[in-house]
């Protein structure tokens, strides 16, 4: 008896022609997941992966922790793989769910026979098995309906499967097959929420940073850091690309109304942001803006940010979510804790006091004119700094 994952995908089953695209993906993902662990081999067959350690001290536990977090799954559950021969099923189901079974009250068995070539018809499994169970573990009734332990068998290619407890996977497409974009990234609760979302629907992202030395500080930095690490648990390795924004907010600060400070800002992170987009192949931005939650998130003023871009979409998957719906998503991936750490971000050294809610774009895109948008762009491209954050691909 030996101890594997067995992997359900997701939307996969539905994507047709693309379906080989999906789980060749899928198994990259699991590989990458898994890279820094030890041997383990990552299978595809019968729309499932098969995750099958290789040596002595593999930690399953952990194991199952990262299969959970690997977009494109629905469902896996650690099982024990027998031969397929009916005995040996009998044995590995008393001994693998033993001390589930030893605390239940009722269970079930269900049977899924992939393999025709097996000589027993899935009910016929379902009745030998349960007679066996009954007579190892007496305390026990069937029941169908509400089992307290449900013994799954599932007769496959590579042998016979038993598992109990279904673990729900994290759901969504696998990362690398719905195209790339800019994530702007900031240390707030928000983007990395919107990383994740993004991710989910199968994007490899591009985080980009926006840091303003001396005002923010390298810790404010390393914070963005740690944040991009939790997130890329679930969408894999990634390159934060850190933009020099001093220079470009001094200027503003300089020569523009105080009350546009911070629109004309937005603005220049998404021009800036596009344009490092087009350099690194990305196809979309994306914001972690929610509209009405700040004075630069009302329909006008998201407006006038939107107007900055020219040559892709802009995504903003948190428009419609309230702070609390956000917030449970940044428990859920762990990135909460870190979010709210009070250290400066670029946003907040020049907020203007009395920002304007309602900004029209015609006096924005005049109040830039005193500003060499373009040379303040290229010099802030110059000065980026790169940062690989997960695992290297
Ligand atoms: P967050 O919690 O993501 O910081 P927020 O509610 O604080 O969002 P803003 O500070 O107005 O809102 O920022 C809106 C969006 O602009 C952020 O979600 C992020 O996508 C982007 N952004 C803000 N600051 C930065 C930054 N320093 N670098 C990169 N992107 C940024
Ligand atoms: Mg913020």
């Amino acid at each position: 008896m030996k101890e594997i994952i067995l992997v359900k995908m997701g939307e996969l089953t539905l994507k047709g022609l693309n379906k080989h695209n999906f789980e060749n993906a899928l198994v990259r993902n699991v590989r990458l997941a898994l890279a820094d662990m030890g041997d383990v081999k990552v299978q595809n067959a019968q729309s499932a992966l098969y995750v099958v350690p290789e040596c002595e001290d593999f930690d399953m536990d952990e194991a199952a922790k990262r299969v959970g977090q690997v977009f494109g799954i629905v469902q896996y559950s650690r099982a024990a793989r027998v031969e397929k021969d009916f005995s040996a099923i009998c044995e590995a189901a008393a001994e693998y769910l033993g001390e589930e079974l030893d605390a239940a009250n009722t269970f079930k068995v269900n049977a899924k026979r992939a393999d025709k070539s097996f000589p027993m018809a899935s009910p016929a499994i379902c009745a030998e098995l349960g007679a066996y169970l009954l007579d190892k573990f007496p305390h026990l009734t069937v029941d169908v309906h509400e089992p307290d332990v449900t013994v799954t068998v599932e007769v496959r290619d590579f042998g016979a499967y038993i598992h109990g407890r279904q673990l729900h996977g994290a759901g969504g497409i696998p990362v690398g097959t719905g195209g790339k974009a800019a994530i702007l990234i900031s240390g707030g609760i928000d983007s990395p929420v919107a990383a994740w979302t993004i991710a989910k629907r199968g994007v490899e992202l591009t985080p980009i940073h926006f840091a303003s030395p001396p005002y923010t500080s390298e810790r404010a930095e390393m914070k963005v850091i740690t944040l991009l690490e939790k997130v890329a648990l679930y969408s894999g390795p990634m390159t934060l690309r850190i933009v020099p924004f001093t220079e470009i907010q001094e200027a503003i600060v300089e020569k523009c109304p105080e009350d546009l400070f911070t629109i004309i800002m937005r603005r220049f992170m998404m021009k800036l942001a596009e344009r490092i987009a087009i350099l690194t192949k990305n196809q979309a931005l994306v914001t972690g803006e929610s509209l009405g939650q700040v004075a630069s998130q009302t329909i006008q003023a998201i407006g006038c940010t939107d107007e900055a871009v020219k040559t892709m979409p802009v995504f903003r998957p948190l428009i419609g979510m309230d702070k609390e719906e956000i917030i449970r998503i940044a428990r859920r991936i762990d990135t909460f804790e870190t979010s709210i750490q009070p250290y400066e971000d670029c946003c907040t050294v020049f907020t203007p006091k009395h920002p304007r809610t309602r900004p029209v774009l015609d006096k924005v895109i005049e109040a830039e004119k005193a500003l060499d948008t373009e040379a303040l762009i290229q010099r802030a491209i110059e000065g980026i700094r790169r940062v690989k954050i997960g695992v290297e691909r």
